[in-house]
């Protein structure tokens, strides 16, 4: 039997890639994301350095879009003005490619509301769903001890609201948090296929994703 320690789930293979030895505890969702003060209460998964959310660009993409998205709501304004720009300031080619994405995606859209642009970045960035699928992996590990690797497909969609059928389809699956409201998920897992699970998270109040893992076809 595995023991759990509060909010960590030991193991000596990187959970998120599933190939090299883990060497540090990595944060879901990423510490990063979160301005002063911390969670307490941060789930812990074992990962390897490349895996694990460092100051990497993929990370502080996320987590200026989760700034501007959150930046909406009033307790979002108030913890994200500060944090994203400083981002901002400190990673200049991270800034320079922000404002191409905005550029592009001011072209599909209408009204020029900033939310709205900020949501079409979301839908588009690469570099969103890839930390989504990172925390999803660590999710998936934590609560079921499989770790992922190469064997399943994820698919990442972003929500600016909840659906009727989104809500009703959740509303009994069992519900996870991560210091408090600023970042809840929901999930459900199949007793017949250890490799499949379904996500939803919310971050800062705000934002949706929700993700799919199922296990890749066998072609043999
Ligand atoms: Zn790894």
């Amino acid at each position: 039997m595995t023991i759990m320690m509060r909010n960590k789930r030991p193991s000596e293979i990187c959970v998120i890639c599933g190939r090299n030895a883990a060497t540090s505890w990595d944060h879901l969702p990423p510490d990063g994301m979160f301005p002063k003060p911390k969670p307490t209460d941060p789930i812990e998964v074992p990962a390897c350095e490349a895996c694990n959310s460092g100051s990497s660009d993929y990370d502080q993409i996320f987590q200026v879009f989760i700034g501007i998205a959150a930046g909406h709501g009033a307790v979002g304004e108030r913890m994200f003005k500060g944090h994203v720009s400083k981002i901002l300031k400190s990673n200049k080619r991270l800034t320079r490619s922000i404002a191409q994405t905005k550029r592009k995606v001011e072209l599909r859209t209408r009204g020029g509301i900033i939310f709205g642009r900020a949501d079409a970045v979301m839908q588009d960035s690469t570099s969103y769903d890839a930390v989504i699928e990172r925390i999803i992996r660590g999710l998936h590990f934590y609560h079921t001890g499989y770790i992922l690797g190469d064997k399943v497909d994820i698919k990442i969609k972003w929500h600016r609201e909840l659906t009727k059928a989104h809500i009703g389809l959740t509303s009994s699956w069992p519900l996870g948090s991560v210091g408090g409201e600023r970042f809840i998920y929901k999930y459900a897992f199949f007793e017949e296929e250890p490799l499949a699970s379904a996500w939803l998270l919310q971050f800062f109040g705000r934002t949706w994703s929700s993700g799919t893992i199922l296990p890749k076809k066998r072609n043999d």
